[in-house]
């Protein structure tokens, strides 16, 4: 037997099987979330490889001089059962049947397992899922079921504080909380609450049965008990044989920052609540949560199953690293689903992760974007440490916002590297801007704008304007002594990329404060006042930007950075069967060659479209394709954007393939550490970017279609200033339908480069 999907096969990604070896990658892949909790996908009863992990976001702790990191807290979702005196696990016993599945339109982990043990057969079932509707709660329902004969059994359900952080990539494991408190409140209801080491932090995990009702009353013995530093309710019973025990579970996780009062008292009413409530009311209600979040996300393909499975795959584990409602969280690069870099925010969430949130759910793009204007003061403070002026954001942001980046890492070949992105890897600042910019023009939110982020423009330009050396010779300005996005080049001078969103970002800032001087002249007074700026040195800014150094040659090639094409000229003449380059790893060595970690000026060419001619593009393109590793999963997606953009949709398809399957298939290697959550954000830019051709031209929509050959149609929607747009491309034709409250809208659109406007309501077709 084997469970059955209860939504159709492209929404189910299934394990048939244990294999060692992948397990922790299962976890990883199979990692529930609402935003709030992530829970990798562990088996219930533990095994020697796993990992396990339950995050929430925002919780961090200091640990011992060393930067932040996200907490591995307690598990609330440990089950053990032993028949016979012998515990179900496949550490000490066979697995003859094991499936699992995860349902992704519903966001529900289920499993069926049958273990055997001197010649008798044992199922276990379970389901679980972490609440859409209520962040706070998670159910988990399990089964047991003796096949052959009648058997005594033991069940313990655990919630386990003995968690740690296990995976460090410089360090010993770090257990970041102490269990300060457990109780069993007599009805089937236990409490764990630990205490976080350095910040404080309470954590609360409550869990309620319903074992005190029906038939089971009669037959099961109960107990609770403390084990060290878990909590354990534990039911005895002799199970016939053939009979199915059921048993749900109600799990609720507040924290000392979601709750003023009392955290346990909290916990406990919530698992009240939700065992009157039942596991198929609040399964109900779960799944049409996540039908409404599916509703504005999913991307349909049809034509190829594949890719359909895979880009599903890829937006659930976006939405279900999307912090609902709180302003003080990000995404970090792991999302919820490892503690591989700490749980900390990068740059990947302002340039690949954004989009999509931006344009499919913009309340929840705003809430990351607050994240980063809530903490301008802690930039302010890290640019006056090491000179400049403005904000300065830090490469690595956990809670506080001040800068955690670890000074000492893991480097490819598993050496002990030194780190010094904190230092100088500074394009964050302007990708930051670059993001607010691309909220504000999808949304022309101005209350947002004018409430918080104006400000974080402002602070960023002057940063530059700070960061900027001048060249009397030349009278230009350079930007010495950085790290661009590759990272193989650590230190160098007048990077393309940082430099031209350093541009960007000051020619940005004097923009908006000239439009603002227009149309907000007493904002603007009240902030200029605040942050004590004037025309004067706006204007400064404006003539920095349009002086700041580029590289770019007459037959317009983009030198990466000054000295590069310098370099030791290695190109990449090995593939493997993947289609990735092959390479001598070592990073000592790759600094001295023209070898590039991940996308650089490729990633420049991709945000700033329209400023440059599809000549530039494809002479870039063809050049550091040939030279560029992948070695970071945020590279595949943005070739493939360009390599749609010049029509080569055979190699766009290739990177695509690759990006797609990095996680689901493990082609990026190291799933087992965590989602590779800007790779995530990246191919949903390389299928509405990219493959659609989507873009803002002259402040309207322009859509340029060029699907991959297999690709019958694909569907898709997006949010444009307040309007839900529903689009469909197939063949040489695009259908859109506007939904807005306003009848009489004419949406101005630009399609295979034909003007149109279209109105609410009705479906608009446009041929090739
Ligand atoms: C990354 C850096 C990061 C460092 C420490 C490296 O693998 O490439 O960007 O700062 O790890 O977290
Ligand atoms: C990449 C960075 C990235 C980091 C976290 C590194 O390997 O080089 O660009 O921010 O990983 O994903």
């Amino acid at each position: 037997m084997s469970i059955k999907p209860s939504s159709h096969k492209n929404w189910v990604i299934c394990e048939d099987g244990i294999s060692r070896e992948k397990m922790r990658f299962q976890e990883t892949i199979f990692t529930l979330g609402n935003g709030y909790i992530g829970a990798r996908g562990i088996l219930e009863e533990g095994y020697r490889e796993e990992c396990t992990g339950t995050y929430i976001a925002g919780i961090y702790d200091q640990g011992k001089g060393q930067s932040s990191e996200i907490v591995n807290v307690p598990n609330p979702f440990r089950v053990e059962v032993y028949v016979n005196g012998k515990k179900l696990s496949v550490d000490n016993m066979e697995i003859i049947e094991h499936h699992r599945m995860l349902d992704m339109k519903k966001a529900v982990l289920s499993r069926h397992s049958v273990f055997t043990d001197a010649g008798k057969r044992y199922e276990y079932e379970s389901m679980r899922f972490l609440n859409l509707r209520n962040m706070h709660l998670g159910v988990m329902r399990f089964s047991f079921k003796a096949l052959d004969s009648d058997a005594h059994v033991v069940v313990k359900r655990t919630i386990d504080g003995t968690t740690r952080n296990e995976i460090q990539a410089v360090g010993e494991p770090i257990k970041h909380y102490s269990v300060t408190h457990v109780s069993d409140t007599g009805s089937g209801k236990l409490y764990l609450e630990a205490r976080t080491n350095d910040l404080g932090i309470l954590i609360g995990v409550a869990s309620a049965d319903d074992m005190g009702t029906g038939k089971f009353q009669s037959v099961v013995e109960r107990k609770c008990y403390t084990n060290g530093e878990s909590v354990v309710r534990e039911f005895q019973f002799n199970a016939r044989k053939g009979e199915k025990y059921r048993f749900n579970d109600y799990i609720s996780i507040y924290t000392s920052r979601d709750v003023e009062g009392d955290v346990e008292t909290t916990c406990l009413d919530e698992v009240e609540s939700a065992r009157k409530h039942r596991t198929p009311y609040l399964l109900k209600r779960h799944v049409a949560a996540w039908d409404n979040r599916w509703r504005y996300s999913d991307v349909r393909v049809e034509g190829d199953l594949a890719a359909q499975k895979a880009i599903r795959f890829n937006t659930y584990h976006l939405l279900i690293a999307a912090p609902p409602e709180d302003i003080n969280v990000s995404i970090a690069a792991k999302a919820l689903s490892g503690e591989w870099y700490k749980g900390h925010v990068f740059w990947d969430t302002e340039i690949y992760i954004l989009p999509f949130f931006i344009y499919t759910q913009p309340e929840i793009a705003k809430n990351l974007l607050l994240y980063r204007c809530r903490r301008l003061s802690q930039a302010k403070a890290k640019a006056k440490v090491q000179k400049y002026e403005g904000a300065l954001f830090p490469w690595e942001s956990a809670a506080s916002g001040k800068d955690e980046t670890p000074q000492w890492w893991k480097g490819p070949d598993g050496r002990i590297i030194k780190v010094y992105t904190k230092q100088i890897q500074h394009h964050i600042v302007s990708d930051i801007a670059y993001a607010v910019a691309a909220y504000y023009r999808a949304t022309k939110d101005d209350k947002f704008m004018l409430d918080y982020a104006a400000e974080l423009i402002f602070e960023t330009a002057r940063f530059w304007a700070s960061r900027v050396s001048y060249n009397k010779k030349l009278s230009l300005y350079a930007v010495k002594e950085v790290t661009g996005p590759d990272e193989y080049h650590k230190d160098v001078d007048n990077s393309s990329y940082t430099n031209y969103l350093a541009r960007w970002n000051l020619l940005y800032a004097a923009e908006l404060y000239n439009k603002f001087l227009e149309m907000h002249p007493n904002r603007l007074k009240k902030l200029s006042k605040k942050m004590d700026l004037g025309q004067n040195e706006v204007e400064k800014w404006r003539d920095i930007g349009n002086k700041i150094m580029f590289l770019i040659g007459k037959n317009g090639l983009i030198e990466q950075f000054q000295g590069y094409f310098g370099k030791r000229n290695d190109v990449i003449e090995q593939w493997d069967e993947k289609g990735m380059p092959i390479y001598s790893k070592d990073e000592a060595k790759l600094k001295y060659t023209q070898l590039v970690k991940q996308a650089d000026v490729m990633l420049l060419l991709h945000l700033f479209p329209d400023d440059f001619t599809a000549d530039i593009k494809k002479m870039n393109f063809d050049y550091y394709d040939t030279r560029t590793t992948h070695l970071s999963s945020l590279s595949p997606c943005i070739y493939a954007i360009l390599a749609a953009e010049l029509n080569d949709i055979d190699k766009a398809y290739k990177y695509f393939r690759y990006a797609v399957n990095g996680d689901l298939k493990d082609y990026f290697g190291n799933t087992e550490l965590g989602m590779h959550a800007a790779s995530l954000g990246g191919i949903w830019q390389l299928v509405i970017n990219g493959f659609v051709g989507v873009r803002v031209k002259e402040d309207i929509l322009s859509i340029n279609p060029r699907l991959p050959r297999n690709w019958q149609s694909l569907e898709f929607k997006l949010i444009w200033r307040g309007n839900n747009i529903s689009f469909r491309v197939s063949g040489d034709k695009v259908e859109v339908l506007l939904s807005s409250r306003n009848k009489k809208i004419k949406l101005p659109m630009s399609i295979y480069n034909k003007a149109c406007y279209i109105g609410a309501g009705k479906l608009t077709t446009v041929a090739k």
